[in-house]
């Protein structure tokens, strides 16, 4: 059974070493979500929040995700929400941890676990969330503008649709670009949602 098989990778995820990452996160992240699910949303790496609760995004970036589906009309439950990386790349600070990008190898490196979750899950389509989850699944460095708005196939011929990461909206200089950044997320789940169509028997 599908579900099975994921909670297997799932759990051989837990115990993953093939990177150095897994030496100064809590845990390993991995994707959550149906079997089945017509989206999957694929994000960088978990943060702060996600390494502690050890689900994806349920921290900042995460609440403005939430708010996106909704205003998008995406139920994230019927969604598959998962990263690229599965640990948190972060440098300590004081009491606190910063957020550090996943280099190239890394993501390749960890790109394993992602190409299973796709496998079993079978998205419809997938939405790509900021540029390093866009390079990932287009398998070379890509700019987000030039691939927003349209359906793309990625690498594996996967369906899929290009979005920037929720929480490049939090650091966006003003309100106003908070809002456009934010308008432009809701547009392209809107998007994704109406390309996820079924597919043909
Ligand atoms: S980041 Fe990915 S490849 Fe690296 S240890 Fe964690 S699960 Fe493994």
């Amino acid at each position: 059974m599908a579900e099975n098989k994921l909670a297997k990778v799932a759990a051989e995820a837990r115990l993953c070493t093939r990177c150095p990452l897994y030496q100064t996160a809590m845990q390993t992240v991995f994707g959550e979500g149906p079997v089945g699910a017509r989206l999957m949303l694929v994000g960088e790496q978990p943060g702060d929040q996600e390494d502690l609760v050890g689900k994806p995004f349920v921290g900042p970036a995460g609440k403005m995700l939430d708010k996106a589906l909704i205003d998008a009309g995406v139920d994230r439950t019927k969604v598959y929400v998962t990263n690229v990386v599965k640990h948190f790349k972060n440098e300590p600070r004081g009491k606190r941890r910063l957020h550090r990008k996943p280099n190239r190898s890394e993501v390749e490196v960890c790109k394993v676990w992602l190409d299973q979750e796709i496998t079993i899950v079978r998205p419809q389509l997938v939405v790509a969330m900021g540029v390093t989850a866009a390079s990932a699944l287009v398998g070379e460095a890509v700019t987000l503008s030039r691939l927003r708005g349209n359906e793309i196939a990625f690498a594996d011929g996967q369906r899929g649709v290009v979005t920037i990461h929720p929480s490049s909206i939090l650091r966006a200089p003003d309100e106003i670009g908070r809002r456009l950044a934010y308008a432009g997320l809701v547009k392209d789940l809107k998007l994704a949602l109406t390309r996820a169509r079924p597919r043909s028997p």
